[in-house]
C-alpha cells in the first residue's frame, strides 16, 4: 500500500497533506519571519482557552511529558507537596516526574474506570494544609476517561491551592475556559488534537503566579519563568526552536480555525468515537468505560474472550488494511485502544472498523 496508515492512536497522529508541507522549508531561529511565526501562535493558543487576560503561552521543546514536568519544576516550590488525583497510567506517571524531582508528592487513588472525585479532593485538602498544589489529568488517555476540570478547578479556587493540569489529549477538542476555570498551569502539546506533528509542548501560566515562579526550577532547560522572560525579552526562543514542528503547527492551528474552532473539532471527535463505538459494539466488543465518563478521544475496548485473540496479531491484520491500532495500558485487564483524534472524519472511522471487522475474521475470532 503507497499510502501512510492512518494512525488510530493518540499522537503522533494522522495529519493534512497542508499541514506536512508546511515543513518544507528551512527557518533561522533568529529570523524575525519565525519569530513572528512564534508571537502569532502564542496569542492564538491563548484565544482557544479565552486566556488573554489571565495567563500567559509559554512553548517548549520536546515531547509532551517534558512540558508536564517543567509545569511542576516551574510552579511548584522546591519545598513544596503536590496532591495527584489518580485514575490511570497518565497521572502515575505525573507523581513520578513530581517525586523525581524532590517535591513531596501524595496520591489520591482512584478506580481506572472511574472518574476523579472531587468531593474526595476536599475532604483531603482539609485534612493536609501542607498541600500547595493540584495536578489532574483532563482526559486520562491510559483509558480514556474524562475527569471533571471544572469541579476540580472549583475545589481548588476555594481552598487557595494552586492547580496543575494536563490537558495533553484533550486540549483543542474539549472546552477550557481560564475566564471560568481557574488554573495555575495547563499543559497541552503540538501532536495531539490541534493535529500538528509532535515535538513541542506548550504550558499556559496565570499571570498571577508568575513572579513568584521565578528560582522555582532546579533544571535550567525546564525552567518556564526562563524560557517565557527570554521570549518577551528577545521575541526568541531560548535555545533552538523546533522550526519544522513550529510551523507545521502554526498551518495545523490556521485549519483549526477555518474549522470552527474548538466547538467544530469536538463535533468532529465525537461523531468519530460515535462511529467507531457503533461499529466495533455491533462486532460483538465491548468498551471499557461507561459512555458517561467516555471522552470522544481515545477509546478503551476489552479483548475478545478467545482463545485466538492476540492483541500483535490484531495489530499486524488491520495494518495491513492501513490502520494502526493502539496497544492497552491496563494491567489487570486485557484490552486494546483505539483513537478518534487526528485529520480524519466519518469515513476513515467506519473504514477503520471494517479493518477490524476483518482482522477478527481472519484470525478465526467469531464474536
Ligand atoms: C500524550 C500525553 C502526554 C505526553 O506524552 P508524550 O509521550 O511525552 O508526548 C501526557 N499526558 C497525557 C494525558 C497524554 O495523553
Amino acid at each position: 500500500m503507497d499510502r501512510d496508515p492512518i494512525l488510530l492512536t493518540p499522537g503522533p497522529l494522522t495529519t493534512t497533506l497542508r499541514t506536512k508541507l508546511a515543513m518544507l522549508k528551512d527557518w533561522g531561529s533568529w529570523d524575525g519571519d519565525f519569530n513572528a511565526v512564534t508571537a502569532r501562535l502564542r496569542s492564538q493558543l491563548l484565544d482557544i482557552v479565552h486566556g488573554q487576560d489571565s495567563h500567559v503561552l509559554v512553548p517548549l521543546q520536546g515531547s509532551g511529558t517534558f512540558s508536564v514536568e517543567a509545569a511542576v519544576a516551574t510552579v511548584v516550590p522546591r519545598d513544596g507537596h503536590v496532591l495527584v488525583l489518580d485514575n490511570g497510567a497518565y497521572c502515575k506517571r505525573a507523581a513520578r516526574l513530581t517525586q523525581m524531582m524532590g517535591r513531596k508528592v501524595t496520591i489520591v487513588p482512584h478506580a481506572e474506570h472511574e472518574a476523579v472525585s472531587p468531593a474526595e479532593l476536599e475532604a483531603r485538602l482539609k485534612q493536609d494544609a501542607s498541600i500547595g498544589h493540584v495536578m489532574l489529568i483532563h482526559c486520562e488517555t491510559g483509558t480514556g476517561v474524562l475527569n471533571p476540570l471544572a469541579e476540580v478547578a472549583q475545589v481548588c479556587e476555594r481552598h487557595g491551592k494552586g492547580l496543575i493540569v494536563d490537558a495533553m489529549s484533550s486540549f483543542g477538542a474539549l472546552p477550557i475556559d481560564a475566564r471560568t476555570m481557574r488554573f495555575d498551569a495547563l499543559v497541552a502539546a503540538s501532536g495531539k488534537c490541534l493535529e500538528g506533528v509532535p515535538g513541542m509542548g506548550f504550558v499556559f501560566l496565570r499571570k498571577a503566579i508568575l513572579d513568584g515562579c521565578a528560582g522555582n526550577s532546579q533544571s535550567l532547560a525546564m525552567d518556564l519563568h526562563d524560557q517565557h522572560q527570554y521570549m518577551e525579552k528577545t521575541t526568541q526562543w531560548r535555545f533552538t526552536p523546533p522550526t519544522h514542528v513550529m510551523v507545521a503547527l502554526a498551518e495545523a492551528v490556521a485549519q483549526f480555525v477555518e474549522e470552527g474552532g474548538q466547538p467544530a473539532r469536538l463535533a468532529r471527535y465525537t461523531d468519530n468515537c460515535k462511529t467507531l463505538i457503533d461499529g466495533v459494539t455491533k462486532l460483538g466488543l465491548k468498551p471499557f468505560l461507561k459512555p458517561e465518563l467516555q471522552a470522544p478521544i481515545i477509546v478503551t475496548w476489552h479483548a475478545p474472550d478467545h482463545p485466538a485473540y492476540d492483541f500483535k496479531r490484531l495489530y499486524a491484520a488491520t495494518k495491513q488494511r492501513g490502520f494502526i491500532l493502539y496497544p492497552g495500558k491496563l494491567t489487570e485487564v486485557e484490552t486494546f485502544r483505539v483513537g478518534c483524534i487526528g485529520a480524519i472524519g466519518r469515513n476513515e472511522m467506519s473504514q477503520a472498523v471494517n479493518a477490524v471487522a476483518e482482522a477478527l475474521h481472519e484470525m478465526g475470532i467469531r464474536t
